[in-house]
C-alpha cells in the first residue's frame, strides 16, 4: 500500500513513470499494465485524496503542468490559453465563477488516464466535464478539469444499428451522426447537452415511452478508474458497475470515454406546441387524463409558465407522436372540448426534421430546478397549488415555470432494481424552474429561491420525495434517498469496489 510519507520527489517520480507507461499503452490497459499502474498509483498519490478546497490559485506555477501538458495527446488549456474561460464555462452560470488551475482537452482514454493519475499524484482536486450543463455545477473545480468533450465521434454500423459514441458526445453529435441512417435512441431536446451526464442519470426524452430511458438503449460503456485502469462494462462484464453507470449519475465512479447504444428506426412523427391562457386548471386536467392513457407513442412535456412582464399564466404542451396528424387530433379532441388552444403549431414530418422543430440550444443561464417524480395523476388540489403558487411568484427578469414529462410505456418494461435509475413505475417526473439574470439583485434572487423552496416542499405530498438525479439539485434534503431510493445500498458497495478512495466526489456524489 502507499505511505503517506512518501516525499514530493517519489510522488513526482512514479507519476513520470506512469505518464511513460501510459505512452506505451495507448488506449486499453493490459491486465500486466494494470497491476503495474495501481503500484504506481499507490506509490504516487501518497496521501488519500486530493486536498479539495486547498488548490493553488490559477495560473500558480507551482505545479508541473509541463509534464501533464507533454503526456497529453491533447491540449492542456492554462488560464492564459485564450479559449480557457470558454472552455471552464458551465452551462449555470451561478456557478462560472469558480475556474480550474488547467483543463485537459482530452483525445484519449490514455489522456484520460494520465489526467487521473497526474492529478492524483499531486494532490489536484480533479472533475470530469463533458457537455458542462450539471444543474448544479459539478463539473466545475478548482483543480485540473478533465474535459472529454473532444471525443465526440459518433459511428453508426447500419448492419448491427449499434451506435458508438465517445464520452464527450453532446446531443448534437448523435443528431448528425443519427439522421442520415433514420435511427435514433432516447436523447434530450438540448443539443448541448453532454450525452455522458445525459444517460448515466438515465436520460428521459420524448422516445422514452416507445424506447426506454436513454439508459436503456445503453450496451457497453469503457470507464477509466481513479486507479488508472480502463474497463469495458456490460452485462457480460463488469455487470454491477454497468448497472451504476445506467442511472447513478455522472462524477460518481470514474471517467466514461464511451458508450454503445442500440438504436431503433425512425419514420415520420407529427410534433405539436399549443398553449392556452384561460380556464388552465380544467385544460390541465383535460390533458392529464389524456396524457395517462395515451398510446406510448406520445412523448409530451407539459409546462406552465409565469414570465417577466405579462400578466397571467400561460400553459404549453410540446412533444411529438409517432403518427399522423388525425391520431394526435383524436387524442386531442378531449381537450380541445374543454378549451380550444390561443396558438398552436401541428406539423408532420421526418423524424430528425421533427427533432429540430422540437430542439432547444440550452444557452448558459443563471437557474435553479427542482424535481419532484409524480407516480400518478396530480389531484385537483394539487393543480391548484401549481397555479396558486406561480401566481404567486415574487418574479424575476426571466421566468419561473412549473413543468412535466409524460412518462410510463417502455420505461417500465425494467424494474427498478433492473438499472440503478429507481424511478420506474411514475407518470410523469415534474419541476420548478426558476430563471434570473445578473441583473437581479442577490437579496431578490434569494426572495425567489424561498419561494421555490416553500413550492418545492409542497409540492411533496402531492406527489413524492423522489427527484430526477440528472436534474441535481444542491438544496434538495435527503438527496441520497431522493435520488436512488432502494438502489442505494447497491451502488455504495459499488463504488467501495471501484473508487475506494473516493476520488470522485462532489457534494451529493455516491459516499464510499
Ligand atoms: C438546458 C438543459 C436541458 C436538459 N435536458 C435534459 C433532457 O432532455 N433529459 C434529461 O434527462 N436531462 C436533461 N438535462 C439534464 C442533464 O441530463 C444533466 O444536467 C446532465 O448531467 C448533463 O450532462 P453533461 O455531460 O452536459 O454535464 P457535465 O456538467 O459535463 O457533467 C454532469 C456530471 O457528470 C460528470 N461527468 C461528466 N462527464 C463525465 C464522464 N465522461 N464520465 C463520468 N462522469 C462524467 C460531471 O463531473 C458531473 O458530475 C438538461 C439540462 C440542461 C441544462
Amino acid at each position: 500500500m502507499f505511505d503517506a510519507n512518501d516525499d514530493a520527489d517519489s510522488r513526482r517520480a512514479s507519476h513520470r513513470a506512469e505518464v511513460e507507461k501510459a505512452a506505451r499503452h495507448e488506449a486499453g490497459v493490459s491486465r500486466r499494465a494494470f497491476l503495474r499502474a495501481g503500484a504506481g498509483v499507490a506509490l504516487a498519490a501518497g496521501l488519500p485524496g486530493w486536498l479539495s478546497g486547498c488548490a493553488t490559485s490559477p495560473g500558480s506555477g507551482s505545479l508541473p503542468w509541463a509534464e501533464l501538458a507533454a503526456s497529453l495527446q491533447g491540449k492542456l488549456l492554462l488560464p492564459d490559453s485564450p479559449d480557457f474561460r470558454q472552455v471552464a464555462a458551465p452551462w449555470a452560470l451561478q456557478y462560472a465563477s469558480k475556474l480550474p488551475q488547467a483543463i485537459a482537452m482530452c483525445a484519449s482514454e490514455a489522456d484520460v488516464r494520465n489526467s487521473l493519475l497526474w492529478s492524483q499524484a499531486y494532490d489536484v482536486p480533479l472533475v470530469a466535464r463533458s457537455g458542462g450543463h450539471s444543474y448544479a455545477g459539478y463539473s466545475t473545480t478548482r483543480g485540473l478539469m478533465i474535459n472529454v468533450s473532444q471525443m465526440h465521434a459518433v459511428d453508426i454500423d447500419p448492419s448491427t444499428g449499434l451506435a458508438r459514441l465517445g464520452g464527450g458526445s453532446r446531443n448534437r453529435n448523435v443528431y448528425a451522426a443519427c439522421r442520415p441512417f433514420g435511427r435514433a435512441v432516447t436523447h434530450g431536446r438540448c443539443k448541448e447537452v453532454g450525452v455522458a451526464g445525459l444517460v448515466l442519470g438515465g436520460g428521459i426524452g420524448f422516445n422514452m415511452r416507445a424506447h426506454g430511458l436513454t439508459c436503456d438503449g445503453l450496451k457497453e460503456t469503457r470507464i477509466v478508474l481513479a486507479d488508472g485502469r480502463a474497463l469495458t462494462c456490460s452485462a457480460h462484464e463488469n455487470s454491477d458497475l454497468f448497472w451504476a453507470c445506467r442511472g447513478a449519475g455522472g462524477g460518481n465512479f470514474g471517467i466514461n470515454t464511451g458508450f454503445t447504444f442500440e438504436t431503433f428506426e425512425v419514420g415520420e412523427y407529427t410534433v405539436f406546441e399549443l398553449a392556452w391562457a384561460e380556464r388552465l386548471a380544467e385544460v390541465f386536467d383535460a390533458l392529464q387524463t389524456m396524457a395517462l392513457k395515451a398510446p406510448d407513442t406520445l412523448g409530451m412535456k407539459l409546462s406552465i409558465v409565469a414570465r417577466a412582464g405579462t400578466t397571467g399564466l400561460t400553459l404549453s404542451i410540446l412533444g411529438q407522436l409517432a403518427g399522423t396528424r388525425d391520431q394526435l387530433d383524436a387524442l386531442l379532441a378531449p381537450v380541445y372540448a374543454v378549451l380550444r388552444p390561443s396558438k398552436q403549431r401541428i406539423e408532420s414530418m421526418a423524424y430528425w426534421d421533427a427533432q429540430e422543430f422540437l430542439s432547444e440550444e440550452g444557452y448558459p443561464e443563471y437557474s435553479h430546478e427542482r424535481s419532484r417524480f409524480v407516480p400518478e395523476s396530480l389531484s385537483p388540489a394539487a393543480i391548484a397549488t401549481i397555479l396558486d403558487e406561480l401566481r404567486a411568484w415574487p418574479g424575476t427578469r426571466v421566468a419561473a415555470t412549473w413543468k412535466f414529462f409524460l412518462m410510463g410505456g417502455a420505461i417500465d418494461r425494467l424494474s427498478p432494481a433492473d438499472t440503478a435509475f429507481v424511478h420506474r413505475g411514475n407518470a410523469m417526473v415534474s419541476s420548478i424552474e426558476l430563471e434570473w439574470t445578473a441583473q437581479d439583485s442577490p437579496a431578490w434572487v434569494e426572495v425567489n429561491q424561498r419561494w421555490l423552496s416553500r413550492f418545492h416542499d409542497r409540492m411533496e405530498r402531492y406527489t413524492s420525495s423522489f427527484c430526477y438525479q440528472n436534474f441535481i439539485d444542491p438544496a434538495q434534503q435527503d438527496y441520497l434517498h431522493a435520488y436512488y431510493g432502494a438502489n442505494l445500498g447497491r451502488l455504495r458497495e459499488v463504488k467501495r469496489r471501484y473508487d475506494p478512495k473516493n476520488v470522485f466526489r462532489y457534494p451529493q456524489s455516491i459516499p464510499v
